[in-house]
């Protein structure tokens, strides 16, 4: 989630999408690549998926020999057999390690229990993250299938392993008691984690337990497919509807036998609701976006819900949402709650003021409107932006050519973390625009970083870090992916709306995470595997070095004139930003409570649709569009689950974690180098509250979010 941005912020889907991309070993190994802030909204069409991609010309080859065709199926015949092998082969190398466990004979030690144990869940998080990361981005749908049945075969394994009552009672027989504290902890988050899957209950249950993590990955699965494939269009006859759009989007529209087709990818339908002014097109584009999904994913969600309360009862928990929240920052269930109410109350009032400035924007255009639709949302703060604050984000993206802002980002990350990026020529790739780095200190290597930013079709559609490597010290460095939606230098400039940048430094935060906290001995302390209500907090602070003047002004540049963008403009951009941030936080908290209330109900009773509607009255003031089911496509009831507030709850600490650099800038490097020792580098190691609290030198508190809702 974000604290939002200027362009296209109304629009709170975006801040909806924001996904996380978590591993499928959400116990042992927390490979967590964690997701975007929010979508991209490119001006660049995206393909509808499913159609052939005319070959892309000259395309930034960075692998000589990338391994997937870039373009039209049919794929290279043995790609899919070859990637399934590749993966299915960590997954034999994880269960070779089992022996070596269990069939100890002698005292057990560290050395022949734990550290097989640490092997283990290095194989499984290498072909998790390969399966994982394939599935959402490989242009062969042959291999997408393949990495989905990896993924599933390793997801069995793992929900077996954390049942097997073998395993958990050789960790517990190891002494740790004269060992180092990473050590210690290692071994007392692994053996929760144990509980937490089952392993203490009776063989009945346990099979039981077994059955319902796997029909649980399946109907996760389902769901997410239901949505990546429910692309829907509106189709304009009339070129004179597409008012107010911008001219590069408008020239990559061109009519097709006299149809311009808008798609419900990102790259269409955030700048369309943003910028075009036929109210009665965004409408219909906004019920075509926010019924994706609606033909099946009630009924997955049910089945899902009923899996997920009968699991958290025979673990002893009221429910799935107090499971969940047993091993967060925030516990339980209840202190959810009470956090979404407690931010509700400090919004409200900013809202009702925030509304109503959005219905006065829209009385200038029909004097009779007496509300405004959540489909208008996005167009009038825009509006009011440009009016009220003088702040036109069309102008605006003119300081944001692709390759320039990808450059002063890599400049930015270089100096404040003493790191160099170093191009890689060779790597493997799925697709030869991505782009591949070392992340390097002077001559030593901390990692790999590979960039794939721009749309195409059947990719991903959101914004997200993915763990390809997790790193384990002395055996393999840490790698991630970018997986963007940005503007594509092929097409032209590529100028990025103020939003995309933000959501680059924010994914960038997540990268960073990865590859500095991926020097770890214990593979489940290994850079992003910090609690999950932490791990959005870093990425959600970073994005501070996409708003101030300090850090543009390095490379904010007009793409035709060269001009440093004007601290006047980036003043007003700061300005308009504010603006509607009450809306958007009781909206965030209207999202939190739909995920929260539906893991929390009894799902025999659960109407899922009654109670979204009943929230949306509550929380916010726009009202419910009949024709809708936002619940169909909000991808994170699968992956969050009950704790979409985590977005929020990591910002409160994301605020209270830049309140250092209120004195200094955000180049400091003394702060800069503090930040990345005592809270990136640690990983996982210490619980988040004591890596924020050796950073700041006390406890976090709310002050500064406070003060950042009173902006
Ligand atoms: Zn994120």
């Amino acid at each position: 989630m974000r604290a939002r941005n200027a362009d296209a912020s109304g629009e709170d889907l975006l801040r909806v999408v924001i996904s996380m991309k978590k591993s499928l070993l959400p116990l042992i190994v927390l490979s967590v690549a964690c997701g975007g802030s929010k979508p991209a909204p490119a001006p660049t069409p995206a393909p509808p998926p499913g159609e052939p991609k005319p070959q892309e010309p000259g395309p930034v080859a960075v692998a000589p020999d990338p391994a997937p065709t870039p373009a039209p199926m049919p794929p290279r015949a043995p790609g899919d057999v070859e990637f399934l092998n590749k993966c299915r082969g960590q997954l034999e190398s994880a269960k070779q390690q089992l022996p070596s466990i269990l069939d100890v004979k002698d005292k057990r030690t560290v050395a022949n229990t734990l550290e097989p144990f640490n092997e283990l869940s290095r194989y499984l998080s290498n072909g998790g993250n390969m399966a994982g990361l394939a599935h959402e981005v490989n242009p062969d749908a042959k291999i997408r299938d393949a990495a989905r049945t990896c993924e599933r075969e390793i997801s069995t394994f793992i929900s077996e392993l954390l049942l097997d009552k073998r395993v958990y009672d050789a960790l517990e027989a190891v002494d740790v008691s004269k060992e180092d504290a990473d050590t210690k902890r290692f071994v007392m988050t692994t053996l929760r984690d144990y509980k937490r899957a089952g392993v203490a209950l009776a063989d009945k249950q346990r099979a039981r337990i077994k059955e319902i993590d796997d029909a649980m990955t399946e109907l996760s699965q389902q769901h997410k497919k239901n949505i990546a494939e429910d692309t829907r269009f509106i189709d304009v006859t009339d070129p004179k509807r597409l008012d107010g759009m911008p001219a590069d989007w408008i020239a990559a529209h061109k009519p097709d036998k006299g149809v311009i087709k808008i798609s419900t990818d990102y790259p269409d339908y955030v700048p369309f609701v943003t910028y075009a002014n036929d109210d009665e097109l965004k409408k219909q584009l906004y019920i075509a976006f926010r019924s994706r999904g609606d033909a099946h994913n009630e009924e997955v969600l049910q089945k899902l819900l009923v899996l997920r309360a009968e699991k958290a009862k025979m673990l002893g928990f009221k429910d799935w949402a107090d499971y969940q929240a047993d091993d967060k920052m925030l516990k339980p269930g209840k202190a959810a709650t009470a956090f979404i109410e407690r931010v509700t109350g400090l919004a409200k009032k900013r809202a009702a003021k925030d509304y109503a400035e959005l219905l006065a924007q829209l009385k200038k255009a029909d004097p009779k409107a007496t509300s405004v639709g959540d489909w208008q949302k996005a167009y009038l703060e825009n509006q009011i932006k440009k009016e009220a604050y003088a702040v036109d984000s069309t102008e605006v993206r003119n300081y944001f050519p692709f390759e320039q802002t990808l450059a002063g980002l890599l400049a930015i990350t270089s100096q404040i973390y003493d790191i160099q990026y170093k191009p890689v020529t060779n790597a493997e790739v799925w697709h030869p625009s991505v782009k591949v780095y070392d992340v390097m200190r002077g001559d030593a290597k901390l990692g790999r970083i590979y960039l794939d930013l721009h749309p195409r079709a059947d990719k991903y559609k959101h914004a997200a870090q993915f763990d390809m490597i997790t790193g384990v010290s002395g055996k393999q460095l840490p790698e991630g992916a970018l997986i963007c939606n940005f503007p594509d230098p092929k097409d032209g400039p590529a100028l990025m709306d103020h939003g995309d940048v933000v959501t680059m430094f924010h994914e960038f935060g997540h990268l960073m995470h990865t590859v500095i906290g991926g020097n770890h001995h214990w593979i489940a302390q290994s850079g992003t595997a910090v609690e999950r209500d932490f791990v959005e907090a870093p990425s959600q602070m970073f994005e501070e070095w996409g708003w101030s003047y300090e850090t543009l002004a390095k490379f904010a540049k007009h793409y035709k004139t060269g001009e440093v963008i004007p601290k006047a403009l980036v003043d007003k951009m700061r300005k308009a930003n504010t603006f509607g941030r009450g809306t958007q936080t009781v909206q965030q908290m209207f999202y939190a409570a739909i995920a929260l209330q539906f893991h929390q109900a009894d799902p025999a009773k659960l109407d899922q649709l009654a109670l979204v509607k009943k929230l949306q009255a509550k929380y916010t003031p726009f009202a419910y569009v009949p024709g809708t089911k936002f619940h169909t496509s909000f991808g994170h009831l699968v992956d969050y689950s009950s704790m979409y507030y985590t977005y929020m709850w990591s910002l409160v600490i994301a605020k209270d974690m830049l309140t250092p650099f209120e004195k200094t800038g955000l180049l400091d490097t003394k702060v800069t180098y503090r930040y990345r020792d005592k809270i990136l580098a640690p990983g996982g190691s210490k619980p988040a509250a004591d890596l924020v609290a050796d950073y700041l030198g006390r406890k976090y508190d709310f002050k500064a979010f406070e003060k950042y809702l009173a902006e």
